[in-house]
This record gives structure tokens, sequence and C-alpha cells, in this order.
């Protein structure tokens, strides 16, 4: 085998090679994506805050309306067990509990009102959680098949280095050089067949005499126009 057949085959595995590289490389971004699930994250945190702070402001609410409750036990007390005379004094304490009563009454209709409140954000919070939990779910699910294919992948990766290494050492040192720089600077193709007389990559026609020259066993021959190694397959 020519210099350029081995090069050729070795193109060949190498171009293998980077389709597995380039896809290990998508799947690693897939896997370490997970905005989608931060931002659900983001709104579940939210709803639970506004939920929180609303209960909060309920039983503060609560506690406050305990506490005129109790006043207004001890009025109501204080007015029925006879122990004041006074009518001016009894007068106060019958308005003071009046409006005891008021605010209580002010206060359970807040408390209410802010339960009804309260029950819509428990509903969309456990929407919300479920929405979070199916997202969640599929990320796992799709995490564990980007691994296994992962897998598969890293194994035909390494059954094509052992491949590649015997064609590799039969490739003269400055010849392996040159063949990396032009994949590198000739979007991977560094050997390029002859097909219908002309250089697959850039069209270039070759003459029957070029021909036959590429088709002979000599080591190098570039094509004139694209600089690649021209090779007849
Ligand atoms: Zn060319």
């Amino acid at each position: 085998m020519s210099q350029r057949a081995f090069l050729y085959n070795l193109q060949f595995i190498d171009n293998q090679i980077d389709k597995i590289l380039d896809r290990i490389a998508s799947i690693d971004t897939k896997i370490n994506s997970n905005q989608e699930i931060v931002e659900s994250e983001n709104i579940l945190k939210s709803i639970q805050a506004k939920f929180n702070l609303k209960k909060a402001e309920i039983s503060e609410l609560e506690s406050q309306s305990n506490i005129l409750s109790k006043i207004l036990l001890q009025n109501n007390n204080a007015l029925y067990d006879g122990k004041i005379k006074n009518p001016k004094e009894l007068q106060s304490v019958e308005d003071e509990g009046i409006s005891l009563n008021k605010r209580i009454k002010n206060l359970e209709d807040r408390i209410f009102d802010m339960m009804l409140e309260n029950e819509l954000i428990e509903k969309e919070l456990n929407n919300q959680m479920e929405i979070h939990q199916t997202l969640s779910r599929n990320k796992k699910n799709e995490i564990d098949e980007l691994n296994s294919e992962k897998l598969i992948l890293i194994e035909s990766l390494d059954k094509l280095r052992i491949e590649k290494s015997p064609i590799e050492k039969q490739i003269k040192n400055e010849l392996l050089e040159k063949y990396a720089m032009l994949r590198e600077t000739r979007s991977k193709m560094a050997v390029a067949v002859i097909s219908e007389n002309a250089c697959s990559a850039c069209g270039n026609i070759i003459t029957p005499a070029e021909i036959q020259k590429i088709k002979s066993p000599i080591d190098e021959y570039y094509c004139q126009i694209c600089k690649r190694i021209l090779y007849y397959n």
C-alpha cells in the first residue's frame, strides 16, 4: 500500500473519530444544560414564598383577633359581674365592647378573604410542583439515555483508536505532520479522491497524465488548486 493509501484510510478513521467526539460533546452539553429545571424551580420557590407570606399574614391577623377576643371576654365579664356601679363607667365599658366586636368582625372578614386568596395560591403551587416533578423525571430519563449512548460511543472510539494505530505506524512522520496540518486548515479533509477526473474536494480537472502519476505509488501528490493530497481510490 502506498503512503497515500494509508493516509486515505487514516482519514477515514479520523473522520469517524471526529464525528463521535462531536456527538459526545453535544451529549455533554445536553446533560449539563438544566435551564428549564432551574427556571421551574425558581417559579416554584416564588409561589412557595408568596404562599408562606400570605400564611404569615393570616396568622398575624388571627393572633390580633385572639387578643381582641380575650379583651372582649374580660370586658363582658366586667359588664355583667356587677362590680361596676357608676353608670358612666358602665356606658364606657359597653361602648368599648361594641368597638371590640366591630374590630374582631373586621379582622375575621379580612382573614376569610386572605384564606380564599391563599387557596388559589396553593392550587398554583401544587400545579407548579407537578410541572417541576415531570420536568425533573423527564430530565433524569434523558440523562440516562444520553449516558448509555455515550458509553457505546466511547467503546467505538476505543476500537477506532486501536484500528488507527497500526495504520499510523506505516506512515512517515513528516507526512503525518503534513496530513495533520492539512486536516486542520482544510475542513478536516487532507486527502481528496479523484472523482470523474476531478479533485473531489475543489473540482479541479485532472489530466490523464496526472491521473497516471496519482495512481502510481509515489508518496506525495497534491491538487494544484486546493493543495490537498490526491488519491485515486
Ligand atoms: Zn483540489
